[in-house]
């Protein structure tokens, strides 16, 4: 398939990290297909393929898989060993690069052309490449509509700040922004050991379903990201200090006083239903 894909300027010596650590524990493979449920019918498109340690399972199981792969000789790799598996494209690409759009509801003549019908979802599945998960992430928020669910593997310290919940120091941005467009499962952990070769660290599957929220807190999701980024700005600042500098102060304290909360809470502390009532009384 064309993939409407923009060739990154990375060199060679950005080429050699691309997060390579290829997971060599088969049963952990298959317990990362199995999150996805059943995918008989499903589109799965799986980011960064790497040796094919999932993707061959994949392979067997789903409707139609289509594989993302940067790296031009495991692109090749795989292209060759799938050439006559006719549910299997490979697609080498920058996965940041790619329009999800054009990929998922392509072959029906893209999204604004089906306006009367829903478009299809597809599940995302990943050993993400760790240094650019969180881009990935906030690709993946951005072109949601396309998605049902998403297990992706990353590093055990993400996986724990994605999934905290308010009051929990590892509670940030990251995990306010995924928890707005989804909800968010820790599934296991996996030891560095599980790899090849072995990353620093340790690796965490997550869940994702997604379940779009910004609707029903009566926020834009852009305009009340833009305004999380302003509240989280820093860690170590109360939620009124990081935002005076951009809200008037006293209708910050106001609206922190309907929603009962203290004038000294920090963002870490405050729900997203809350978070999104302060946006909307100090914005009005
Ligand atoms: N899925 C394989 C596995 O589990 O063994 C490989 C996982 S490895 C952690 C990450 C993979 O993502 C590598 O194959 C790497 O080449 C690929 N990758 C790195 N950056 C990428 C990018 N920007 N777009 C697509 N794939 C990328």
């Amino acid at each position: 398939m064309a993939a409407s894909a923009r060739k990154t300027n990375r060199g060679p010596q950005e080429k050699a990290k691309l997060g390579q650590n290829f997971l060599v524990d088969p049963s952990a493979a298959q317990r990362i297909v199995d999150a996805l449920g059943d995918i008989s019918k499903s589109i799965v498109l799986e980011i960064g393929p790497g040796r094919g340690a999932i993707t061959q399972i994949l392979s067997k199981s789903a409707g139609r898989l289509i594989a993302i792969e940067y790296d031009r000789k495991l692109a090749a790799q795989l292209r060759m060993a799938y050439s006559r598996v006719p549910n299997v494209e490979i697609i080498e690409a920058d996965v940041l690069s790619v329009d999800f759009d054009t990929i998922i509801q392509g072959d029906l003549g893209g999204i604004s052309d089906r306006q009367n019908t829903p478009p299809t979802k597809a599940r995302i599945v990943g050993n993400l490449p760790y240094y650019i998960t969180s881009d990935i992430l906030l690709k993946l928020f951005e072109f949601h509509r396309n998605f049902d669910s998403i297990v992706i593997m990353v590093q055990r310290e993400v996986a724990d700040r994605i999934s905290a919940t308010p009051g929990k120091s590892e509670y940030g941005l990251l995990s306010a922004t995924a928890q707005l467009y989804t909800d968010v499962e820790k599934l296991f952990t996996l030891p560095p050991e599980a790899f090849s070769p072995p990353p620093k660290v340790h690796s965490s599957v997550l869940r994702l379903r997604v379940n779009p929220k910004a609707e029903s807190l009566g926020v834009g999701a852009g305009e009340f990201i833009d305004f999380l980024k302003l509240g989280f700005a820093q860690k170590r600042k109360t939620l009124v200090n990081n935002l005076k500098p951009h809200f008037e102060e006293e209708r910050l304290k106001n609206g922190l006083k309907e929603l009962r909360l203290r004038a000294d809470v920090r963002a870490e502390a405050v729900s997203l239903e809350k978070m999104a009532g302060l946006f909307k009384s100090i914005r009005s």
